[in-house]
């Protein structure tokens, strides 16, 4: 069974019992979408994954650039 790490409580916990709180955010005009993943049975974490942001730094979250594609040169 797949586990995951819930990034408010950091808790690892089974799959049917994380969710995931997509939230886009635009930085320096590129749109990142941060993933949020929570305990979908803890009241803490569902209110916890809205207001996360950033609090430990992007290398804790995945996350797809999207609409930067102006490369090459
Ligand atoms: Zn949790």
């Amino acid at each position: 069974m797949d586990e995951w790490t819930c990034h408010v409580c950091g808790k690892t916990r089974p799959d049917d019992k994380i969710s995931v709180y997509s939230q886009t955010l635009i930085l320096e005009n590129v749109k990142i979408q941060q993933n949020v993943r929570y305990c979908n049975d803890n009241p803490e974490c569902i209110e916890g994954a809205k207001h996360v942001e950033w609090l430990r730094g992007p290398a804790h979250y995945e996350m797809t650039k999207e609409g930067e594609s102006n490369g090459g040169d």
